[in-house]
């Protein structure tokens, strides 16, 4: 990868997350590298305080010591545009603490999960005095990147407010599609102001959909994805991706999905990301036919090689799953038999070194 480009978040993007943690980009991109505390900190110490401006300085040097680089999905340019480690508010903001969400993905959770009353009201204090002075710059709020916007009342309400302080602001919109019909964008404010819109997806079929959702919405979800394309179709929208997770369950649906994205005028973006607690990551190595120890991990890679993938205009593959390659024959059937014996046999295998250092391409850690 190459790491002379210049990454511009540092200098327009501001991540609020959990326990009022503030980030340059999704902490797992950004090592968990804080700049500063909505609720401790002033605005101008979260954003030009000495955290933030050793950052600039580090990314203007181009070294990156505070980044996931070869991971991260960062804005980057050829050329430096900045010329100081002092920035006028960001332009960009990311509400990206409350994990609100009525379903239960393999990828994400296991339980059903939302953010306590006691925390919504803590955000909610702090609104008028923390939350709007920082979004007075703001031209586009990406929003909710952790859970689902129509399971949250709490999150439509901070929305609600944030809009209503500074109309202007475009919205980069994140959805597992099943309640985003027209009736509900319109009911929100939504329809005038997405400008993007990623849909959580994962699955080109009811069939696998079902294993990754554990629910049987797929054809709900596709009406209401029809609507979204129909946006893009018209020009009303600037940007649609439908977002896919690889794992063992949904890995043959990846040139089917490429083909819906075609279909939908949409970008089909595939991540090999490994994060949340639950069941994908608790036994991840059932699941991440990406690693070389995987069983099917030959086939994954085979399937990869499908000229459908070259269509990057629809299609967003890293590059390090691109670049990936079959490994022995020796290597695999080593890799069935040890399935087989875990699953079939209830054996407990003992970890070799070869099998932890396999996830070293983690990108959460
Ligand atoms: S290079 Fe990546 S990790 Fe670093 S600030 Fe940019 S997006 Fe974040």
């Amino acid at each position: 990868m190459d790491r002379n480009l210049y990454c511009k978040n540092p200098w327009n993007c501001l991540e609020l997350n959990n326990d009022g943690k503030c980030f340059f980009c999704n902490p797992c991109f950004s090592n968990f590298n804080l700049i500063g505390n909505i609720f401790e900190d002033s605005i101008e110490e979260i954003w030009n305080g000495e955290r933030a401006q050793n950052f600039r300085r580090d990314v203007m040097e181009r070294k990156y010591t505070y980044c996931n680089y070869e991971n991260c999905n960062g804005n980057k340019t050829e050329n430096l545009e900045y010329n100081s480690t002092i920035a006028p508010l960001p332009e960009y903001i990311n509400i990206g603490y409350d994990y609100t969400c009525a379903q239960r993905c393999i990828i994400c959770r296991d339980e059903h999960q939302a953010l306590p009353p006691e925390i919504c009201k803590k955000w909610e204090d702090a609104l008028e005095t923390h939350i709007l002075p920082i979004t007075k710059n703001v031209k586009y709020m990406f929003i909710n990147c952790r859970g689902e916007f129509f399971d949250s009342a709490h999150t439509q309400k901070m929305y609600a407010a944030i809009i209503a302080n500074n109309p202007n602001i475009k919205v980069d919109f994140i959805s597992n599609g099943i309640k985003c019909t027209e009736e509900n964008l319109k009911k929100h404010n939504l329809l005038d102001k997405i400008f993007r819109v990623h849909i959580s997806l994962h699955a080109a079929t009811r069939e696998t959909y079902k294993k990754i959702f554990r629910v049987d919405k797929f054809n709900d979800v596709m009406k209401n994805i029809e609507f979204i394309s129909s946006l893009k179709k018209s020009g009303k929208l600037e940007d649609f991706e439908i977002m896919f997770v690889i794992t063992a369950e949904n890995y043959k649906d990846m040139p089917k999905f490429v083909e819906l994205a075609q279909k939908l005028d949409a970008r089909a973006a595939f991540s090999a990301c490994i994060g949340g607690y639950a069941e994908y990551i608790m036994n991840r190595e059932n699941y991440a036919v990406f690693y070389q120890n995987h069983h099917n991990y030959n086939d994954f890679v085979k399937m990869l090689k499908n000229p459908i993938f070259n269509d990057r205009q629809h299609c967003f593959l890293p590059d390090y799953l691109r670049e990936l390659k079959p490994v022995s024959l020796k290597h695999s059937i080593k890799n069935k038999i040890k399935y087989f014996a875990r699953t079939k046999l209830n054996m407990k295998l003992e970890q070799t070194k070869d099998d932890i250092s396999i996830f070293s391409h983690d990108t959460y850690k």
